[in-house]
């Protein structure tokens, strides 16, 4: 790919490497493949990437063959972003370091890929009734057998001329009471838990702010999260209002959760970048501290690859 530096191939990951823990790719509403993402990253110097596709791992195998075959300069954690309902509020939970290979969460994302289809077509029949027909087939041949998402559905109808960009697609046609909503039937926040842990991964609140809650429900969620078992929460994003990441610092240590920080890349844009911006508060302690283990865990998945 061009761009990369050749010299980089053989140096080894930084002693204090650039963590981002959050990214997509084309197994799920990424627009890079799983290859062209990890190329990136080098290019950015980010050290250790976390690929966390909405409810699939399906990126994971390619974009650890590619390190391999370009020798990159790159940790690669093993993670998933899986969609969950609580309290009417469709929030995302990020796991790191799990074992794709596990049959109960390979069990578990089966079940969320079937949620996903019943809420495409769902989707795709509401918007036929308003005059909009073939997003079905539109949608999943843009999502290209990986998970369909509503940015799949979003692509569709900016390309049938129904908006202009991705924001005013989801005001118009796919934000919640618009016509192409369909409430969600997720699973819940205890059983994504639950499966992350089942497959030796960590449990990690996703983007916290970006859910429109207020500080009360925020806390709740929290809370709730923290009492079930839950590991982290993110703290710093690269697109974020002022203060949000020093606020978010604070509840990380109200309610015991280790930190985490990941840019949520899914296509080259000009406010968002793999690396771009993230760093950590102090007196917060990181996810990659507290729980070197989802680093430790690609390294064995690695080998495995390489035949030791
Ligand atoms: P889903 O998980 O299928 O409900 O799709 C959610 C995805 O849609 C998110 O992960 C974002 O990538 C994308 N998305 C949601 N809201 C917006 C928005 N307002 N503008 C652009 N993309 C959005
Ligand atoms: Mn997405
Ligand atoms: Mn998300
Ligand atoms: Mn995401």
């Amino acid at each position: 790919m061009p761009g990369v530096v050749l010299t980089a191939v053989t140096t080894p990951v930084s002693a204090f490497p650039i963590y981002d823990l959050h990214s997509h790719t084309r197994a799920s509403d990424g627009l890079l493949t799983p290859e062209q993402l990890v190329l990136r990253a080098v290019e950015q110097r980010v050290g250790v990437l976390a690929i966390t596709d909405h409810d699939t791992t399906d990126g994971i195998i390619p974009a650890r063959e590619a390190i391999a075959r370009h020798q990159l300069p790159l940790r690669l954690i093993s993670g998933v972003e899986i969609s969950t309902l609580w309290e009417n509020h469709e929030i995302h939970i990020v796991g790191l370091g799990i074992d794709i290979a596990h049959p109960g969460m390979i069990a578990f994302l089966a079940g969320q890929a079937g949620r996903r289809l019943a809420r495409a077509q769902l989707i795709a029949e509401r918007l036929e009734k308003a005059h909009i027909p073939g997003a079905l087939a539109g949608a999943l041949a843009l999502a290209e057998g990986g998970a369909v998402t509503r940015g799949h559905f979003a692509r569709f109808l900016i390309a049938a001329g129904k908006a202009d960009n991705m924001q005013q697609v989801f005001k118009n046609y796919l934000a919640r009471g618009k016509t192409g909503y369909v409430p969600p039937q997720w699973c819940t926040i205890e059983q994504a838990i639950d499966a992350i842990h089942q497959s030796g991964g960590r449990a990690i609140v996703a983007h916290p702010g970006r859910y429109g809650l207020s500080a009360k429900w925020l806390k709740r969620l929290l809370a709730h999260f923290s009492e079930l078992g839950g590991d982290a929460m993110e703290v710093a994003q690269c697109q974020q209002a002022p203060n949000e990441r020093q606020q978010l610092a604070r509840y990380a240590q109200d309610y015991q959760l280790a930190a985490s920080q990941g840019s949520d890349f899914h296509q080259a844009c000009p406010w968002i970048e793999l690396g771009k911006k993230l760093w950590l508060p102090g007196g917060v302690e990181s996810v990659w501290q507290r729980f070197p283990d989802i680093t430790e865990s690609v390294c064995s998945q690695e080998s495995s690859i390489r035949g030791e």
